[in-house]
């Protein structure tokens, strides 16, 4: 099966027709959808959807630019959050300086939280990092070796150093739309090197549909443009590629996420 491993159906982009987005996902060969939350107002539609649709499984967190300084979530009141047998991981958490609406420092103490909780419940952690790639390494090398958690940095588009770093850490990369773009060729080169057995892909719809989509919204079907390019990007058959993404993403998600849920 195809998997898209980070996506947002909980937003408002998908209130008109998320029955024929859903459709469009089954035809299109997607078995499994993990939608990520992203601030603390979005925790009962996760919920809701997670348990209207057998094949989506969940992930909650505060998103870098969701962050409240004045009121910065807990590590317990987090954990606490996690309990939805159908919510697999943490986040998305990160640190977004592209747009920086937040105090880097809120958001790294929001990272580190995230982080801890990961430990605690024992689910990985999904990253989110822009323009950040220096705190973001150190961060995560010195959390690594503190404690360590696993984790996945989604939509990466990040330097090399960055997914050599997270690959080093055991962490997983996951590859969006991006990898389409004409323009992103350093970024393919950079996925060239790296070991299909740490890989994964997503829309992280409704953001950053793949050619020959972009501009439009972005749904799970679209996935399977990306899924394509990676195919030959990294020079290796569909069919292959299929089962090598479905294995990595059972294996970083296996503390809740049962081989056989599906089946
Ligand atoms: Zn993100
Ligand atoms: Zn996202």
């Amino acid at each position: 099966m195809i998997i898209d491993s980070h996506c947002h159906l909980d937003f408002e982009n998908f209130d008109d027709d998320m029955d024929e987005v859903i459709s469009r996902a089954k035809e299109s060969g997607i078995g499994l959808i993990l939608n990520v939350a992203t601030d603390l107002r979005s925790y009962t539609d996760l919920i809701a959807l997670i348990e209207k649709y057998p094949f989506i499984f969940g992930a909650f967190g505060i998103h870098p630019g969701s962050i409240n300084p004045e009121d910065m979530i807990s590590v317990q009141d987090l954990t606490q959050m996690l309990h939805h047998l159908k919510i697999i991981g943490i986040g998305e958490t990160g640190l977004d300086y592209h747009y920086e609406n937040v105090d880097r420092k809120y958001q790294q103490e929001s990272l580190r939280t995230h982080i801890e909780a990961s430990r605690i419940a024992r689910l990985p952690i999904i990253i989110h990092t822009r323009d950040a790639d220096k705190d973001m390494i150190n961060i995560l090398r010195e959390e690594m070796l503190y404690k360590p958690f696993t984790g996945m940095i989604h939509c990466f588009s990040s330097s090399e150093q960055m997914a050599k770093t997270a690959i080093d850490l055991g962490m997983y990369i996951s590859l969006s739309g991006i990898i389409t773009f004409k323009k992103s060729q350093e970024l393919q080169d950079i996925v060239k090197k790296l070991p299909l057995s740490q890989l994964l892909i997503e829309t992280d719809a409704p953001y950053l549909a793949p050619v020959p989509y972009r501009g439009k919204r972005n749904e799970p079907s679209m996935i399977m443009e990306t899924f394509k390019q990676l195919a030959r990007i990294k020079d290796v058959s569909e069919e292959k590629l299929e089962l090598i993404l479905e294995e990595n993403f059972h294996k970083l998600f296996k503390n809740r996420l049962k081989k056989d849920a599906l089946k």
